[in-house]
């Protein structure tokens, strides 16, 4: 297992495996621009040239791009859906220069229109993404629910990963705030087992890829996406233990987005991650 840390790229894209590296991250997640606008920040080959160079100096082996929020392939804007292609097309460019294991995407929202069609609009956009750039991988993370969020289920993952066309490039990244807030409880080892069960039977968990470990201060199936740190929520220190023991997720990179400095992931989130795990080990063994 991978743990590691959201982290910033401001002053440099290498800066990010610096920031990793210091809290003792074994896999980072980066926003490959500035998450709130659409503006692209551009990047050269020296900047990717010098990230790669960093990544390699190690011990960090998984990076993970999370695509930028304003982003929603399943738009029934036109405009909007062209904007997100462009975004999204040019996250996936990067992770083909740094060698990412994938970008993360929010699949998009139906805003209270047919969810079915919106499927369908946001499965075109990915496609045409994909078909725009080279090899990285698209992750697409499971939501909490919220105001007609797609992927709040693993049928819809599922329906989203077929309306894209299957391609192997297409996986998914589960986040732990996220399953609980959606109905799934992934509290103890019974619950994590049957979500992972249905997981498996609606997506194939050869599709999954990246996990976002998140605690969340909103409730079992609220459907509100809030995020806690770890310890500090409803899933509390006993869920982490397990989720963070689950031996099916021991290839993965495991990436925190929540610390509890300031939201800022620290050392010692990262140390108490290591120690959850551990303890949920034990206790599986025993
Ligand atoms: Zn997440
Ligand atoms: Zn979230």
């Amino acid at each position: 297992m991978l743990i590691g840390a959201h982290v910033s790229p401001a002053g440099g894209l290498w800066k990010s495996v610096e920031r990793g590296v210091e809290v003792g991250a074994e896999s980072i997640q980066i926003f490959n621009q500035s998450p709130r606008m659409w503006k692209p920040t551009a990047y050269g080959e020296e900047d990717f040239a010098r990230f790669r160079e960093q990544l390699a100096a190690g011990p960090i082996r998984g990076v993970l791009i999370h695509a930028v929020y304003l982003v929603n392939c399943a738009s029934d804007d036109p405009e909007i859906r062209q904007k997100s292609l462009a975004s999204l097309t040019h996250s996936l460019r990067v992770g083909d220069a740094i060698g990412a294991t994938g970008v993360v995407l929010h699949p998009g929202s139906a805003k209270g229109g047919h969810v079915g069609e919106a499927i369908a609009r946001a499965g075109e956009v990915i496609a045409e993404a994909l078909a725009a750039s080279e090899r990285c991988a698209l992750h697409l993370e499971d939501t909490a629910g919220a105001g007609g969020t797609l992927g709040r289920s693993f049928e819809e993952l599922g329906a989203l990963i077929d309306a894209a066309g299957g391609s192997e490039r297409l996986g998914m990244c589960l986040d732990s705030c996220h399953l609980l807030a959606s109905g799934y409880d992934i509290r103890t080892v019974e619950g994590l087992d049957a979500t992972l069960e249905q997981c498996n039977r609606d997506v194939g968990l050869s599709r999954l890829h990246s996990i976002h470990l998140n605690d969340s201060t909103s409730t079992l199936g609220s459907n509100r996406d809030r995020h806690a740190p770890p310890g500090q929520g409803e899933l509390g220190l006993d869920g982490l233990a397990v989720f963070l023991s689950e031996p099916r997720f021991e290839d993965l990179p495991v990436v925190m987005e929540t610390g509890s400095n300031n939201n800022e992931i620290t050392a010692a989130d990262m140390a108490l991650c290591h120690e959850l795990r551990t303890r949920g080990q034990a206790q599986r063994a025993g």
